[in-house]
């Protein structure tokens, strides 16, 4: 890798200044610069991608697909940079030329191609796999608008478009040249060959081009640039013009081909729940079907073998079900344009396949009617249901025990396909997310198919980028560890151990405190920018910050919250380190209760912020528009990371690990991760409370707990309910009471009341142990010590030898 220095940068940049805009640096805006620099890390970066397609076909590598219909990538410029070895160069040069590096960063939209966790996973993956050498790609929708933008509104959250692509993409590469066609709706039909196989043929089907966007992955400091290609809906070329000549109505073409781009329009914007929406599965089978004829057009164009050794080469990991129309797809054209038996097929089609498990909550189980299927992809219809019935055989005539489950099993049941169903019978890998998620989908959630099918059952806990998550967002803290162990933890993230040997140096605990206290002091300055409150540096910053849903219990958090200003009221002058809680949570447009959780947040921030009685001890700061690059300012100044689930809920979570990282304080439930983090740090360095999975499934199953009974006889929840109830928080009388309703007459489905109390004796601890600033900075540095395992870097190996069999090149 070439040495770039500052001075080359800005010269490049001025020259490219020259030529593309014709100005000089002086006239040149941010956004000039940034699309400047943007092509010299292109123009560094593109000989790169060409020589590693290269050496991945002449050594004629396995190659793992990742397909999913999120990536939650943020931004790039900087991560491009600091990958490619030049971050320091670019700062450098760009200062040097009068720009704030910030700034030239902000020019960039975060593309916001995915919802939370899940989407987030899919691009640490993707810079690992780059990073580690390894030959992956993902495989994705370029849609045209990502996820909502958020505003707060007289609390309210109100969704406006993302038009991500007003400007242009500096890296995105259009292939027009390797796109394919994606045939929906039409008919079937059957004939027999001369020599008796059955050969299927469509008719009127409804045709749709996908053209392939290209952005380059850059690995760290390896030459390596894997792809990510994200595919765009258009109308086959041509097709327009002969409709019009066939004499149909202007505006009945105008509409087709606005419902084709519709396909790669939007993101859904449906965390954990999806609705049955039929464009929704028109955008799934896109996806398959594009990435299923592309991989198999390469494989058949550079590797010379027959199909029956494509697992071999190929594996493809299907990110949660969304994209598991991919297995019938894969059956679809061995069978019909191959001319594959089905066993043959189906042997290579679950040699392929690997399926990754996402959640157990049971809105979130992705099931379609049959109906739809039929008429939107009758032939792929027909393929689930030859599945189905050999897999409903299968247990017929070979384990008569779960005879009686094969409703509950099939893939098609009571009208309905089953996705899950669906991928676990036909991938040759099931992986849950953490390890309590893989337990609870093995003994409970997919019990039976565990039986069926016990080696295909393994866990692989979910990681995180520390490139980007700590090296990349906390430069500072970066700076530090690497003064303190060497710089080895950059390549080898769980180096960050041997800090465990420094975590009583008193001079170098002050030197993190420091740090944390830098970071909060511009994390309290964009505060103080973007909504006008000021807020105290020295306070505890208390951080909540993921989707917003019942079960993330954002709820007990501002309950706590209230719980505090109660008692503030009543005694002012009460001996309080001062806290800052700080929220960011998108909620899905029709997710009622949590929308009026955003609410509920929002009027409290209003009237504790504003209350000089409490003196400034209690601040609550709601951030609009929660994405990648807000995390990124917000985590390296948490001091205490809330991750207060309902026990058995969230199936891993990585906010946790990125905060762990920067040296938070993890305020948590045994839930997902936290319990590897807790395993990891051990109870001293942690702050966990409240029920444990076996007790919440334990009460879903045999009930026993009643929401009133609290309610009755705790006076500070009845206070804070009647609070809701009464209108002490809105300016109309009823503002809350659907949560009041919610939590009483619902029997509080996720346990709020129920862990209210060890949640506010957990928090006292958190306030007491804050105060021995020492005692807490160890505390801090041990969890980042333990942090590397959680490293992205150590989830992608493991997937790499456990399941892909892929080897590094
Ligand atoms: C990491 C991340 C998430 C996932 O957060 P959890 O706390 O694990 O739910 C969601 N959204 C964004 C923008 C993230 O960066």
């Amino acid at each position: 890798m070439p040495q770039i220095t500052a001075s080359d940068l800005k010269e490049r940049i001025e020259k490219r200044l020259i030529i593309e805009n014709g100005m000089e640096v002086a006239n040149a805006t941010n956004k000039d610069v940034y699309y400047a620099l943007a092509s010299i890390v292109n123009e560094e970066i593109i000989p790169n991608w060409f020589n590693t397609n290269q050496k991945y076909a002449s050594k004629r590598s396995k190659q793992v697909y990742y397909l999913s219909m999120e990536f939650l990538i943020g931004r790039l410029l900087e991560s491009n940079l600091l990958n490619y070895g030049m971050l320091h160069a670019a700062k450098e040069a760009l200062e040097e030329l009068g720009f704030h590096t910030e700034n030239v960063f902000a020019e960039e939209r975060d593309a916001a191609l995915g919802n939370g966790g899940l989407g987030r996973l899919a691009a640490c993956f993707l810079d690992s796999l780059a990073s580690l050498y390894y030959p992956g790609h993902g495989f994705g929708i370029r849609y045209r608008y990502g996820l909502f933008e958020q505003r707060i509104i007289h609390g309210n959250q109100v969704e406006l478009p993302d038009y991500w692509l007003k400007n242009p993409y500096p890296w995105e590469t259009r292939n027009e040249e390797e796109s394919v066609v994606i045939q929906f709706q039409g008919k079937v039909h059957m004939f027999k060959r001369n020599d008796g196989s059955l050969e299927f043929k469509y008719e009127n089907t409804d045709k749709v081009m996908a053209v392939p966007y290209d952005i380059p992955v850059v690995g760290y400091k390896n030459n390596v640039v894997n792809t990510l290609r994200l595919w765009s809906a258009e109308p086959i070329p041509g097709t327009e013009n002969e409709r019009m000549e066939e004499n149909q109505a202007f505006y009945h073409d105008l509409d087709h081909q606005h419902s084709i781009e519709q396909i790669s329009g939007f993101l859904y914007p449906d965390d954990s729940s999806y609705e049955g929406k039929e464009l929704r599965l028109k955008q799934q089978y896109f996806l398959v079907s594009s990435s299923i004829q592309n991989i198999l057009k390469k494989f058949k164009k550079s590797y010379h073998l027959p199909l029956s050794k494509l697992p071999e080469k190929v594996v493809i990991q299907i990110n949660d079900t969304h994209p598991s129309l991919a297995i019938p797809e894969m059956m679809r054209i061995l069978m019909d344009d191959e001319r594959m038996e089905w066993d043959a097929a189906w042997k290579v089609t679950t040699n392929v396949f690997a399926y990754t498990n996402h959640t157990t909550l049971s809105e979130a189980l992705e099931t379609w009617p049959e109906e739809m299927i039929k008429d939107l992809l009758p032939r792929i219809y027909m393929i689930i249901e030859e599945i189905n019935e050999r897999f409903c055989q299968s247990i017929w005539f070979d384990h008569e025990e779960l005879r009686d489950e094969i409703p509950e099993l099939a893939i098609i049941s009571y009208g309905r396909v089953h996705m899950a169903r669906l991928a676990i019978v036909s991938s040759f890998s099931v992986n849950g997310v953490a390890r309590i998620h893989t337990e609870i989908l093995k003994k409970k959630e997919m019990k039976d198919f565990y039986s069926l099918f016990p080696n295909k059952f393994n866990n692989k806990t979910n990681g995180i980028t520390h490139r980007r998550w700590l090296l990349q967002v906390n430069p500072k803290l970066a700076e530090v560890v690497s003064d303190v162990i060497g710089s080895q933890w950059i390549k080898r993230p769980k180096q960050l151990i041997s800090l465990l040997k420094y975590s009583n140096d008193k001079a170098l605990l002050e030197q993190f405190d420091q740090v944390k206290h830098e970071n909060k002091k511009l994390l309290a300055n964009y505060i103080h920018q973007q909504t006008g409150i000021l807020i105290d540096d020295q306070s505890i910053f208390d951080v909540q910050i993921k989707r917003l849903h019942e079960y993330k219990r954002q709820l007990l958090n501002i309950f706590h919250v209230i719980y505090l200003y109660n008692e503030l009221k009543e005694n002012p002058n009460q001996d309080m380190t001062p806290r800052t809680f700080i929220f960011g949570a998108k909620a899905a447009p029709s997710y009622y209760l949590a929308k009026e959780v955003i609410k509920l947040i929002n009027t409290v921030a209003s009237i504790v912020n504003y209350d000089t009685s409490i003196q400034g001890k209690l601040k609550v700061i709601f951030l609009e528009n929660y994405n990648v690059s807000l995390a990124e300012r917000i985590i390296p100044a948490a001091d205490i990371s809330e991750q207060i689930s309902t026990a058995s809920k969230e199936a891993s979570g990585t906010g946790n690990m990125k905060m762990m990282m920067n040296g938070a304080l993890t305020l948590g439930t045994l839930d997902g991760a936290n319990i590897e983090i807790r395993d990891l740090v051990g109870d001293d360095n942690i702050f966990i409370f409240g029920l444990t999975a076996d007790e919440v499934l334990e009460y879903y199953q045999n009930g026993g707990y009643n929401a009133r009974d609290i309610y009755h006889t705790d006076d500070r929840v009845k206070r804070i309910l009647d609070q809701l109830n009464q209108g002490a928080f809105g300016v109309h009388d009823i503002e809350f009471k659907d949560i009041f309703y919610n939590i009483l007459y619902h029997n509080d489905p996720y346990f709020v009341l129920k862990d209210f109390e060890p949640y506010l004796e957990t928090h006292e601890l958190v306030e007491r142990a804050y105060r021995d600033r020492l005692t807490w900075m160890n505390m801090s540095v041990t969890n980042i010590a333990y942090s590397g395992k959680f490293s992205s870097d150590q989830t992608i190996r493991e997937y790499a030898s456990d399941i892909w069999k892929i080897k590094q090149v």
